[in-house]
């Protein structure tokens, strides 16, 4: 999945795995792990992650390449945030011709900075389930234990948009080239963004 932060690709990432039975590799849930349970690279990634930076292209590599040698992959992968930077992608690419996989589709989420924006201020994650929630437009069920992730801060989240346009903006390139880059207008509601990159997974 492709996209500016608080594009949509976390939440649509989950419905596609769960639908078709893939794993939903998602780095930043992988990272957010490490830092709750206070692992050596929990301590090296929090502040970074805290500052909306991006986690270097070797760590986040080597956790990638860790999870995709477990058995649950084997199936097919939802890679959602990742990759990031040409650097990962380009290693991605040397992980999958060595596994034998091969990239089938890059939903790539377009929505506007002012969307980008108001989605995050409003974004909230219910503990239990992990499901992701927006208080005005998909607003939580009355008993679910929400927090905000401390990188949604505004400061944090203008570091995210800087790191997005310079990193992770060239990959939209990078991908196109490869041919397996489709458009999905983000600005629609979540089940219609669904229901289209469904429709483009049949096709392949
Ligand atoms: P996310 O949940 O995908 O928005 O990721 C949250 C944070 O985790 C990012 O702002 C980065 O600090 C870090 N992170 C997640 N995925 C990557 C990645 N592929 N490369 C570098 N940093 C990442």
């Amino acid at each position: 999945m492709l996209g500016a932060p608080g594009a949509g690709k976390g939440t649509q990432a989950k419905q596609i795995a769960s639908k078709h039975g893939l794993a939903h590799l998602s780095t930043g849930d992988m990272f957010r792990d490490q830092v709750a349970r206070n692992t050596a690279l929990g301590e090296l990634v929090g502040p970074i992650m805290q500052a909306g930076s991006l986690v270097p292209d070797d760590l986040t590599i080597a956790i990638v390449r860790d999870r995709l040698q477990q058995p649950d992959c084997r199936v097919g992968v939802v890679f959602d945030g990742f990759p990031r930077t040409v650097a990962q992608a380009q290693a991605l690419d040397q992980l999958l011709q060595d596994l034998h996989g091969k990239i089938g589709l890059v939903p790539y989420i377009v929505v506007t900075d002012e969307e980008v924006v108001t989605r995050i201020s409003g974004r909230v994650t219910d503990q239990k389930t992990g499901q992701i929630y927006h208080l005005k437009y998909n607003p939580p069920p009355a008993d679910a234990q929400l927090f905000q992730r401390p990188d949604d801060r505004e400061e944090a989240v203008r570091q995210r948009l800087r790191e997005y346009y310079v990193k992770t903006e060239p990959l939209i390139a990078y991908y196109r080239a490869q041919g397996v880059l489709k458009e999905f207008d983000g600005a629609l509601p979540i089940e219609e963004v669904f229901s289209a990159i469904e429709a483009s997974l049949t096709d392949l």
